[in-house]
């Protein structure tokens, strides 16, 4: 592709972005396609010869857009959000035109400055504690692809500190015999997941009782550590989520970081997607207890309008997490690192590359994203409280967890197949898109409020088409 090639196709494929944002609504939310369909539709073999971009991009519109599910839909009201918005795009494809490498800070000063600023101003603007800055005595903040990586990366700074670095010599079953580790049956999977890529196995992970609002017992979590080290056992780690992903529960922070901080434990609170409501200054809450945390993450990817993959992760323990992850080969030695004074990212992460992607964080904030996402954060949540008056109102169905921010659970009474009948119901009917969970073994249909162009109209329509599919008269 030449230059004024790459300048014309660009332009188009602006305008493409654009309209497709500004009409998203034209398409069904989820894909109507079938498994294999999309393949189908595409030469099984790649091209002998070039091909004009135009014909590409009439690939996309015929193959591409209808096998997509339209997160970007202002009825999608499935899993939790992923929202983009036009700075943040552009911020991305500035990433891919650049085309650095920020591993280290000598690999492009720039991208590690910025990643460092732009994590101190969301400390600012979310209200988080002073002991997370990268300019405190012990803490810091970095851009992680996802909560799971944050998670894997909290699980083996607290594995570092729990053996004193002797994991590092020894390996987990030399040095981490007897660790255990604690969450609810409502943390998401990336815990057991990061658990089980630490070198611990389903044994390792105690799952402490939740109460009737799905969050955790401190109680329950004081019993359990305190058995487990009567029995020789060493408890290492805690997640404590803020939003969980089946029903938005709070675990209760602070009485479980009094249950760490008596125990030695590394204290892990997980607010992917609700982290990003303290934007709204009267919904600082849902950080309560976070600045007892040894490390935390929330998603811009989620709620602020930042495109995935956007994960902010911080640390009030750096030298742990350093510890745990820091190997300096030959090749990657600087005189920068070697003073001391500058910070090199590969070592506060999993991969050694790394993307530019405080650039889109940067120019979102820039743009007024932080006070957009507040604005936004704040209708969603009356949103929310607005559809739980209707949906109280319908004898049908019932709500069946607390719904303080922007999740919604509900059920029919009729029971679990009603429910499922009506989800699938709904869900192919392209107007809407819902998820399923199961609380307390029961069926409920999540509706999760969290699109940048989610309007009232738009839940109103939602929950029209609920009820008109429900069935069972009223
Ligand atoms: N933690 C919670 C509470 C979540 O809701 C999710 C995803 O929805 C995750 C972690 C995983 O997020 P990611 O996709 O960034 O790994």
């Amino acid at each position: 592709m030449t230059p004024e090639e790459f300048r014309e196709h660009g332009h188009a494929l602006i305008d493409w972005i654009a309209d497709y944002v500004e009409h998203v609504e034209r398409h069904p939310v989820a894909s109507p396609v079938a498994p294999g369909d999309v393949r189908a539709a595409l030469p099984p073999e790649p091209p002998a010869a070039r091909e004009p971009f135009a014909d590409v991009l009439r690939d996309v519109e015929r193959v591409i857009v209808p096998g997509l599910t339209h997160w970007q839909h202002p009825s999608f009201f499935a899993y939790f959000p992923a929202n983009s918005s036009y700075p943040s795009i552009l911020g991305e494809l500035l990433s891919a035109g650049l085309g650095v490498q920020g591993m280290s800070w000598v690999t492009s000063p720039a991208c590690t400055e910025l990643e460092t600023l732009v994590l101190d101003w969301m400390v600012t603007l979310l209200g988080l504690p002073e002991r997370f800055r990268s300019d405190s005595a012990t803490g810091g903040g970095v851009i992680h692809g996802s909560a799971s990586e944050a998670a894997l990366a909290s699980i083996l700074a607290a594995r570092w500190r729990s053996t004193g670095g002797e994991v590092n010599d020894a390996g987990v079953a030399g040095s981490a015999a007897g660790l255990v580790a604690y969450a609810t049956a409502q943390a998401h999977s990336s815990v057991e997941k990061g658990l089980r890529i630490a070198g611990f196995g389903t044994q390792q992970l105690r799952v402490v009782p939740h109460d009737g609002a799905f969050a955790m017992r401190p109680d329950a979590l004081a019993a359990m550590v305190r058995e487990d080290r009567a029995a020789g056992l060493r408890p290492f780690w805690v997640c404590s989520t803020r939003g969980t992903t089946s029903s938005m529960a709070f675990d209760p922070t602070s009485a479980i970081a009094d249950v760490a901080a008596d125990n030695g434990m590394w204290l892990h609170v997980d607010a992917a997607m609700s982290g990003i409501g303290a934007l709204a200054p009267e919904h600082r809450w849902v950080n309560d207890g976070v600045e007892r945390a040894d490390s935390c993450c929330t998603n811009p990817h989620k709620w602020m309008g930042v495109n995935f993959d956007c994960d902010l992760f911080w640390t009030a323990d750096r030298a742990a997490l350093l510890g745990a992850l820091s190997i300096l080969p030959a090749y990657l030695r600087s005189a920068a690192a070697a003073s001391g004074a500058v910070i090199d990212y590969r070592d506060w992460q999993i991969p050694l590359g790394r993307r530019f992607r405080a650039l889109k964080l940067w120019f979102t904030i820039r743009d007024g994203g932080a006070i957009d996402a507040a604005a936004m954060i704040r209708r969603h949540v009356d949103l929310t409280q607005q559809l739980a008056a209707w949906v109280r109102e319908d004898p049908r169905f019932e709500v069946v967890a607390p719904h303080p921010l922007n999740l919604l659970c509900v059920r029919l009474r009729a029971g679990d197949e009603a429910t499922d009948g009506l989800i699938e119901r709904a869900n192919a009917t392209g107007a809407a898109l819902f998820t399923r969970t199961v609380l307390d073994g029961a069926s409920a249909l999540r509706v999760s409020v969290g699109g940048r162009a989610t309007q009232e109209r738009h839940v109103r329509a939602a929950w029209d088409l609920l009820r008109g599919l429900a069935g069972g008269g009223a």
